[in-house]
């Protein structure tokens, strides 16, 4: 068997995999010449191995007594001596930081003998040695048999009695002493870790976070440092640059006369680590060349933990720093300003994702202002309404002119109108796979679920939490962002950084605005990916082009039909002969092309892709439903239903099962005479009207739904005939949409009908899994993720595997047949970061997205471009 434990002189900062973060950064920092207690790291190969079989591995024991013997050698300490007796800590730590989710083990080698030596060592705070071992028995306790010490609290002062209390607890807990024997201690610490692993904490986080069940933790055996041993001890957290922010500066917290689990608990006050500068000048001289050493060697933002022992600092953990979205382009900036990295390891070290939630408006929160609760952001915004404690409700409130957040326990598929009316969803149950996630996310509603504080009584209409009770119509404000919980309406300021892309701010106004413009315009020079917008009117256009886009690769014609030109569609619908459908065909011409003509108005110069109607025609009338109530109504009253009575007829023949695989796209333009004629020609004059006005239009039309290729040579004879008819020498390109599995699959054939592809992956996952997204994200979907059968919705990112081979296959075959094929993606996929990734790969041309998502399409097809020459490390 390999090495299973390794000296922390032995390691490096690369080794995560073997070593855990935390055991390869003690290593790198051991390397250093930084002040490490010596300690040695056992491998994440032990834990698997222990985890898969239920025992040790063959040799662990052997090699761990040879690193403690060295340990005890360097420290001139035994573990367990009567007199100066060498302590331990046991501490966890995975390739993945995983916060708190795993256990540590302070203080392994105290017993009923050693603790009076460690006492008489301790001399004035002999005390100290007490408290060490009260919390040793507390943790090992709680950590290895599960013993709840909470009855063990009682007002006894004295340490040595809590230390007897706590061992009786232990032993009523347990039928067993505290183990007295230091090497029992240690193994049953050990592990006890390894066990940590599948904790059902961590394994839910883990499947939050996407990190890999099977890769086990490292554990680090450390010698013990105190920061407990009065004034001139202590111990801190310390960053280099403010995570919050991106500032320079010296950031953190200190505790004197404390140790470190004090800190991160929370437990005492802590002051801020300049006012080490006062308490021990030495040694916060020392702390900040430490800082410096480290920022310049993993080229990044660190975070440390350190305790000073008696004026001797020693550094116990440092890791790359978390840091907020802001905060990482804040800090890519100025790393490449130092010369510690170039732009394209800037780039690397930001993401789409952290643009994204930059672009969100977000709660102004005054001084003062506290959260009530707080949950995990599942769905990012920031949402204000009033509380409703069932679906009902919130439609009912929402209809009254209300804000309104749906508060659930947990929600399910009934749920569905109330989140569709609500601003944002609340739920007090279950992480982000749960039920209110997908779908909140599915809808781009905010929404927190899992804040497990608020307990939630739908049948008595309030919440309780805190003491607090907030009943239906109060108002509350939740950031699906932080998954913080506020009670009251929060203001709530526009993004910074949508302003800066709306031209209301210069790139130099601030920090982050700076940041943003500079990654951008680096990303613009390495993507080869076109990015392009969705965008159905003139204002979206040309937001769109503000935001970078350069085109628009999905104008929707539908809109066109609906509002106040209804009746025109409902007359085409209706026509019961040729001269009544172009009567209302002639009507809605002019509109179509008052609308084109904005749109390339927009976007002069740059490529308009003009997709000609898909939705089935049923939803251009009214509901079956509806309309036959009222029909029965007027006739039970004795009263003429009049035009009501056709319509019901039309809409009954037109009524399909199945809409989504009806007669929609390209099967309705062969079957409506008239109709796609007519949106040609709207396209063709706007276009010629906007070429006579000085313009230069660039149009494009696309066809979708197709199959097969003879329906798309169909439409594009008739559309070629009117281009050449009308456009007086105008280009017009005519491709199709990739939607349809077959056409996928076929598309070597259509390519020769197609001057471009665009793939609509929307419908090409719907029909490429056989559900249709309205029904399977309420229904099921949180189940699917839950058993890991897809890691992320196919909706939300693009299933590489599956949809992702058939495009793969369509490029291929399209681009054979035809060399000078462009080939593009118009669906909501296009504005996905790891999509764009796939896209960039697969060799398409451009993306198109909505226009809010084209930066962070521009963002993430540079990082592609640049992936493989910088490392990604986030
Ligand atoms: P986590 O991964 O949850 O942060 P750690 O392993 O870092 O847990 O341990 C928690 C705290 O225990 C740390 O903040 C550190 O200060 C303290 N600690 C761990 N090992 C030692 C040690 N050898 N000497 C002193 N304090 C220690
Ligand atoms: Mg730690
Ligand atoms: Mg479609």
């Amino acid at each position: 068997m390999a090495t299973l434990v390794y000296d922390f002189t032995q390691g490096n900062k690369d080794q995560k995999a073997l070593l855990g973060g935390k055991g390869a950064n003690l290593a790198e920092m051991t390397r250093l010449g930084l002040p490490v207690p010596p300690g040695f790291t056992i491998t994440t190969d032990a834990c698997r191995e222990y985890l898969r079989t239920g025992t040790e591995p063959a040799g662990l024991a052997d090699e761990v007594t040879a690193h403690l013997r060295r340990l005890e050698r360097q420290m001139g300490r035994r573990l367990g001596d009567p007199d100066d007796p060498l302590l331990v800590s046991v501490r966890s730590g995975a390739a993945f930081s995983m916060p708190g989710m795993m256990e540590t083990i302070l203080d392994i080698g105290l017993n009923d003998r050693s603790v009076y030596g460690l006492a008489a060592q301790r001399g004035e705070s002999e005390h100290s040695a007490w408290d060490s071992y009260r919390r040793l028995i507390e943790m090992f306790g709680r950590t290895v048999f599960g013993v709840d010490f909470d009855r063990a609290r009682p007002s006894v002062d004295d340490p040595r009695e809590l230390v007897a209390s706590y061992q009786k607890v232990f032993r009523e807990h347990t039928g067993r002493e505290f183990p007295q024997d230091p090497r029992e201690q240690l193994d049953l610490a050990v592990r006890a870790v390894f066990e940590s692993w599948n904790s059902e904490r961590a394994t839910l986080y883990r499947r939050q976070e996407r990190i890999p069940a099977h890769l086990g933790t490292a554990v680090n055996v450390m010698a013990m440092v105190f920061g407990n041993l009065g004034e001139d001890s202590g111990t801190g957290v310390a960053f280099t640059r403010d995570p919050a922010t991106g500032e320079r500066g010296v950031y953190g917290d200190y505790l004197q006369n404390a140790q470190g689990e004090d800190v991160v608990a929370g437990i005492r006050n802590t002051v801020p680590l300049q006012d080490l500068a006062r308490l021990d000048p030495a040694s916060y001289a020392e702390l900040l060349h430490h800082m410096t050493v480290l920022e310049n060697h993993y080229r990044d933002l660190c975070d440390i933990e350190f305790t000073i022992e008696h004026g001797k600092l020693w550094m116990l953990q440092t890791r790359v720093g978390k840091r907020t979205a802001a905060a990482a382009f804040v800090i890519a900036s100025q790393l490449v300003d130092e010369g510690l990295i170039d732009l394209d390891e800037a780039l690397a070290r930001i993401t789409g994702a952290q643009l994204a939630q930059l672009m969100f408006p977000a709660f102004e929160i005054r001084p003062g202002v506290r959260a009530i609760a707080s949950g995990i952001g599942a769905s990012p915004g920031a949402a204000v309404g009033r509380v409703a404690f069932d679906s009902g409700r919130a439609t009912a409130l929402a209809a009254g002119g209300d804000r309104v957040i749906l508060v659930r326990r947990e929600t399910n598929p009934d749920d569905l109108p109330g989140m569709i009316a609500a601003q944002g969803v609340l739920t007090s149950r279950g992480g982000k796979t749960s039920h209110a996630a997908v779908v909140a996310r599915g809808m781009g509603k905010t929404c927190v679920c899992g804040a497990e504080e608020l307990e939630v009584d739908a049948a008595r209409r309030e919440l309780t939490v805190g003491g607090r009770v907030v009943r239906e119509a109060d108002v509350l404000s939740i950031d699906g962002t932080s998954g913080k919980v506020y009670l009251g309406e929060l203001p709530v300021a526009p993004s910074p950084v949508v302003r800066y892309f709306e031209g209301e701010r210069a790139p130099a106004t601030d920090r982050l605005v700076a940041a943003v413009h500079r990654m951008l315009t680096h990303a613009d020079t390495r993507r080869r990916l076109g990015v392009r917008a969705n965008a159905d009117t003139g204002t979206d256009a040309a937001r769109a082009r503000r935001f970078g886009a350069e085109g628009v690769g999905l104008c929707r014609t539908e809109h066109m039909f609906l509002g106040d030109r209804r009746p025109l569609v409902e007359r085409l619908i209706l026509a019961s002969d040729d001269r009544e459908r172009e009567l209302a065909l002639a009507g809605l011409l002019p509109l179509q092309q008052a609308d084109f003509e904005e749109i390339f108005r927009a976007m002069d110069g740059v490529p308009v892709t003009i997709r000609l109607l898909d939705p089935p025609l049923h939803e251009f009338l009214p509901s079956l439903e509806e309309l036959a109530v009222k029909v029965g109504v007027a006739e039970a009253l004795g009263k003429d239903p009049g035009s009501d009575l056709a319509l019901l007829a039309a809409v009954r023949r037109m009524h399909e099962a199945n809409p989504m695989l009806g007669l929609r796209g390209v099967r309705l333009g062969l079957v409506v005479p008239g109709l796609f004629a007519m949106q040609v020609r709207a396209i063709v004059r706007a276009a010629v009207a906007h070429r006579d006005a000085g313009g230069d239009p660039k149009a494009e039309i696309m066809v979708p739904l197709v199959g097969a290729v003879q329906e798309l040579e169909t439409v594009r004879a008739e559309a070629e005939k009117l281009v050449a008819e009308l456009g007086d020498g105008l280009p017009v390109r005519i491709g199709t949409m990739i939607e349809v599995p077959r056409a996928a699959l076929t598309a070597g054939e259509i390519a020769h009908a197609a001057d471009f592809f665009s793939f609509g992956t929307n419908d090409l996952t719907q029909m490429g899994w056989g559900f249709s997204r309205d029904d399977v994200e309420g229904a099921f979907f949180s189940r699917y993720l839950e058993l890991g059968i897809f890691g992320m919705s196919p909706f939300e990112s693009i299933d590489r595997a599956g949809i992702g081979r058939m495009i793969r296959i369509a490029v291929d075959e399209g681009r054979a047949a035809r060399p000078d094929l462009h080939i593009g993606v118009c669906g909501e996929h296009g504005g996905d970061p790891d999509s764009v990734r796939f896209f960039h790969e697969a060799g398409l041309d451009y993306v198109s997205c909505s226009p809010y998502r084209v930066p962070i399409a521009r963002l993430e097809a540079g990082r592609a471009a640049v992936a493989g020459s910088a490392s990604d490390t986030r």
